[in-house]
């Protein structure tokens, strides 16, 4: 079967004085039709770059897309001409940025900016526009839209400018939404409000969602499945129920481990010791070697594939080699 979305094998790099970044280095995973799929990492792992990849938003000249395809309804994007790249990126595929006042024209009333969208993808007049604006205010959860529509973003809260800045991503009726990091800028109250909404949405327009976090409590929040980025790679990826029940490796361990318990009882965030390696030299190996406590021989030797489990569970570490010590073991000699 066809996904809606297939990242295959991608891989970006950005030019800097000191030499060329491997920002990006052979991200493979897809999004189907309905599911909302989080891509989870610490800033700097490649996540936001590959939505940038997916939205033809990779800033040139520095950054470019050297290798891979990103697929969309069996269609490569990165083939098609500009205008046909433009038509998909706006209508069919929409992004929701972190910070809603920078993805806002402050000079314009919201409902217009709205419109606008409207305008371009589909053949509609401006009073049609004006109609949708405001339904589509009333579905993101804007009280009184018939007034609100003609406001400027200032006159909204940040959360309910979040809300404005969804209804934007909505107006084309996309089939994928990518939203990077949409609820970091908020309080945390507001945070769970957009999560809900989202996740509403996704099942109301039967959406496909791809979201962008580095929060574990967003991606449980939310998501369907999850795909853990390192360094430029994934490192694991599965059902959300499976990688939380059963991380298979040990960046993933440790991620679990720094999630702060929302169980009543404060617990005090565990990070993980150590830096992610310079990608300007990215390890031959496992990127992930100099902070493991697992770490063996081959591991700075050779990157290790995938290793699958049930369903759709991979995880990419020399740990589930048949060769490799048994985990219990290498825990019982105190590693
Ligand atoms: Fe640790 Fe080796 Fe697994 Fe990498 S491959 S996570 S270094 S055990
Ligand atoms: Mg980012």
């Amino acid at each position: 079967e066809q996904h809606l979305l297939t990242i295959d094998n991608l891989k970006v790099h950005f030019k800097t004085y000191e030499g060329e970044v491997q920002a990006v280095r052979g991200v493979s995973f897809h999004v189907d039709k309905g599911e909302t799929v989080a891509v989870v990492g610490e800033s700097g792992c490649g996540k936001s770059v590959t939505a940038q990849a997916i939205m033809g938003l990779v800033p040139a000249p520095h950054g470019r897309i050297v290798d891979g395809q990103i697929v969309f309804e069996g269609k490569e994007i990165t083939a098609m001409s500009k205008k046909e790249q433009l038509e998909i990126r706006g209508a069919q595929i929409s992004m929701v940025f972190q910070d809603p006042m920078t993805a806002l024209n402050p000079t314009m009333k919201v409902g217009r900016q709205i419109a606008e969208g409207i305008v371009r993808h589909h053949r509609v007049s401006r009073e049609e526009a004006h109609k949708r604006a405001i339904e589509l205010l009333r579905m993101v959860g804007i009280p009184d839209p018939e007034k609100r529509v003609d406001h400027f973003p200032h006159q909204f809260s940040g959360g309910m400018r979040q809300r404005v800045v969804i209804a934007i991503a909505l107006a084309c009726q996309p089939k994928l939404v990518i939203a990077d990091e949409p609820t970091t800028a908020l309080d945390v109250t507001i945070q769970a409000q957009i999560l809900d909404l989202l996740k509403r949405l996704q099942k109301e327009q039967r959406l496909s969602v791809l979201i962008i976090t580095h929060d574990l409590g967003v991606v449980a929040a939310i998501a369907h499945r999850m795909v853990v980025m390192y360094a430029g790679v994934v490192v694991e990826t599965g059902s959300v129920q499976d990688v939380f029940s059963h991380p298979r490796h040990p960046y993933t361990w440790g991620l679990m481990r720094s999630l702060p318990r929302l169980d009543g009882e404060k617990q005090r965030l565990v990070p993980i010791e150590g830096a992610p390696p310079d990608l300007l030299h990215p390890p031959k190996g496992c990127p992930f070697a100099p902070r493991c406590e697992f770490a063996m021989e081959i591991c700075d030797r050779q990157m290790p594939e995938p290793a699958v489990f049930g369903g759709s569970h991979q995880a990419a570490c020399w740990l589930h080699d048949p060769r490799a010590p048994r985990i219990e073991e290498l825990v019982a000699a105190g590693r």
